[in-house]
């Protein structure tokens, strides 16, 4: 039975912001910061170690091209020793105009052809760029070669892996990883996306996969729900405020639950979050409308024995968050 507040880590990265308002106020001073990781408050304090976690949340903010890269799958990356690949997907928060990520190649290469392009540079235009708006969701599974452009703030869910092999880096001083990218990349276009899929007018299923589920939920001011957390889950709030069991949610704060549950009370301007949990599949119960059905106040009694309006009043009482009051 868990649910926690996340902690938010920096991590300093030469293509980074020193910027990330609203969403962290935390100094950049140092330098750029490129990465905020959500973790479980235990992973802080090495006392308090908490286990670790199967998915890795994220923020990503860009001013300059990250590397051209891809990540292993689970087989490659347990044959050098590593717990599992890596398939993520992203979601963009903001993106200035002309902002583009890269995704696969713009046609079947050879092994060959493709070490070629990396000797060269040239790799950097034979991947396929396209250009990225808010709120678009870009799946990349193990094997799939990519990079993200500047300009960009985004929130990356993946396996909880370091395993990245860069193929370029535009010559910053980094390490490249030639031999083992080669191995792991498809040299050709990207795999067809499933389109993301409403399953009510709160939740949308942004991707699905075998290792996570990622949803985004627009939840109406004033309205209260419940989260099922069976398995590990994390909510991120994007937009408006929410008050969820003890903690209280703006943009840019994270709740990690797992077997679990939580009552969520929106604020006045409603929550738009995104709700990540394990795959395979959809989590039909993840996320339910309390009051709605009157199942909070009305369930006690048959709802035909009510009059009218004071079942109306008692389904009013029970949408109104209690700290709005
Ligand atoms: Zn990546």
């Amino acid at each position: 039975m868990t649910i926690e507040h996340a902690i938010v880590r920096t991590k300093p990265k030469p293509w980074g912001s020193l910027d990330l308002r609203p969403w962290s106020l935390a100094s950049t001073r140092d330098g750029p910061i490129g990465e905020l990781w959500f973790e479980r408050p235990g992973l802080a304090a090495p006392n308090l170690a908490a286990p670790k976690t199967a998915l890795l949340l994220k923020m990503l903010f860009t001013t300059e091209p990250l590397s051209i890269q891809v990540h292993p799958d689970d087989a490659f990356a347990r044959s050098i020793g590593l717990a599992n690949g890596k398939t993520e997907a992203w979601y963009i928060v903001s993106a200035i105009p002309g902002a583009k990520v890269a995704v696969g190649l713009n046609y079947p290469r050879s092994a060959a052809e493709l070490r070629a392009a990396v000797t060269d540079g040239s790799i950097a235009d034979i991947v396929h760029w396209q250009p990225v708006h808010p709120g678009d969701v870009i799946f990349i599974p193990a094997g799939t070669i990519h990079a993200i452009g500047a300009g960009i703030v985004l929130v990356e869910i993946q396996q909880h892996s370091d395993a990245t092999f860069r193929l370029f880096d535009y010559g910053r001083e980094r390490q490249l990883h030639i031999e083992n990218a080669i191995a792991v990349a498809t040299a050709g276009p990207r795999e067809i996306q499933l389109p993301a899929e409403r399953l009510s007018g709160a939740r949308t299923v942004l991707t699905v996969n075998s290792y996570f589920a990622l949803e985004q939920t627009d939840l109406a001011p004033g309205s209260v729900w419940m989260l099922d957390a069976p398995k590990e889950t994390w909510l991120l709030a994007i937009e408006g405020h929410a008050q969820l069991g003890s903690t209280r949610l703006a943009p840019g704060d994270a709740v990690f639950l797992e077997a679990d549950h939580a009552e969520i009370e929106v604020g006045a301007n409603g929550l738009k979050a995104l709700l990540a949990y394990p795959g395979p599949k959809v989590n039909p119960a993840a996320l339910t409308e309390r009051g709605a059905a009157g199942a909070s106040c009305v369930s006690h009694a048959s709802p035909s024995a009510l009059p009218a309006g004071l079942e109306t009043a008692a389904l009013k009482q029970s949408e109104t968050p209690n700290w709005l009051l």
